[in-house]
């Protein structure tokens, strides 16, 4: 048994890369939540999870206050037992997006450890099934920039080999969505998947509308088309449509999904490891979408989405956003247009201490 002798959890400010805007809100800054938990073996874990700008000390404030208190003298290596223990500790504020964030950062470490002590790698550990998987961007298609700009940033995509490129809508005319669409499927031809993200800007009827003009682009997925609490929304639009519908990023526990899939409400599951509550949920929700026979895209995070993409069969692409580059020593590998699991022992990332200490805001 490897005891937990100490635990810490921390808050880090880091910049945004380059402007990133949709239809609803601007990524202001990440704010990035670790917990790093010690072993009675002499390891160390670190784990993280994130905001777009908001509620981060809330999370750092629940870690500390209800979660981290609970894992000294713990079995690391029991994994379930303690999220369970730290999900039913703080049932009063379960489920929530606060909560599932630092159960987050608590997991993460968790599972930096279990690779450690396995001397393998996440994507390995957590079910290995390819190391390298296909890669689309999303860097080059903020709703701010112009149609020029989306153009020759999917233009670059495609000519480095990635599989697609994600676009934001959301304009106020659905018209002008229409033809900055037209004018990068014409740019790139038709062997290169183009996504559609709205981020739950719509109404239903707004969105069988625009999904109907939408549909001789011959897009990939419409993602977050409604508010994700909009489940029969959802159901009416995806069978309104042939254009697949992507949902995930919103959602904070394994239920919601299952909802989504049992209904037919959508049919590309993009679930988030942070906001999900952790690596232990993520695996879950993507083998839940396996016996639905759906595809797994996970929202953001690509430092260590691609592992998890890597472990499960259903894994379908990584999303192109890269963010940590300021506080890391590594890159996420690319190859060919693919991403590469790092097949180091751990999550694979390997973190910059002072660059984190530099940033560190309580
Ligand atoms: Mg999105």
């Amino acid at each position: 048994m490897t005891t937990i002798t100490s635990a810490q959890a921390y808050l880090v400010d880091i910049d945004v890369e380059t402007v990133r805007t949709d239809a609803v809100q601007a990524f202001l800054k990440q704010e990035t939540v670790f917990v790093s938990i010690t072993t009675s073996d002499g390891l160390t874990g670190v784990g993280y999870s994130y905001t777009i700008g908001t509620g981060g000390r809330s999370v750092l404030q629940m870690l500390r206050d209800h979660l981290v208190p609970r894992l000294e003298g713990q079995d690391s290596s029991k994994i379930e037992a303690i999220w369970m223990d730290l999900f039913a500790s703080t049932r009063a504020t379960t489920v929530g997006a606060i909560t599932s964030l630092a159960l987050a950062a608590v997991d993460t470490a968790l599972w930096d450890l279990k690779c450690q002590r396995a001397a393998a790698p996440l994507w390995k550990v957590a079910g290995g099934f390819r190391r390298d998987v296909p890669l689309y961007d999303t860097e080059g298609g903020w709703l701010h920039l112009s149609q020029d700009e989306l153009v020759s940033g999917a233009i670059a995509s495609r000519d480095a080999g990635w599989g697609g490129a994600k676009l934001k809508v959301g304009k106020a005319s659905h018209r002008e969505d229409l033809e900055r669409l037209l004018a990068v499927r014409e740019a790139v031809g038709d062997r290169f998947d183009i996504m559609v993200d709205a981020n739950q800007s719509m109404t239903a009827a707004e969105a069988i509308r625009r999904a109907h003009s939408f549909e001789p682009v011959d897009l990939f997925w419409f993602e977050e088309p409604l508010p994700a609490t909009d489940i029969s929304g959802h159901e009416r639009l995806a069978r309104a449509t042939t254009i697949p519908i992507a949902v995930g990023e919103s959602m904070y526990s394994i239920a919601q999904f299952r909802e989504y899939l049992e209904r037919g409400a959508a049919s590309i599951i993009q679930v988030d490891a942070a906001r999900v509550g952790g690596i232990t949920p993520w695996i879950k929700v993507a083998h839940l979408a396996e016996s639905f026979n759906v595809a797994v895209c996970p929202h953001f995070l690509m430092e260590l989405h691609v592992s998890l993409v890597a472990a499960v069969p259903n894994g379908r692409y990584v999303e192109h956003i890269p963010q940590l580059r300021s506080i890391t020593r590594n890159e996420m590998a690319i190859k060919d247009g693919h991403a590469l699991a790092p097949d180091t022992p751990g999550l694979g990332i390997e973190w910059d201490p002072d660059a984190i200490d530099d940033r560190r805001v309580a």
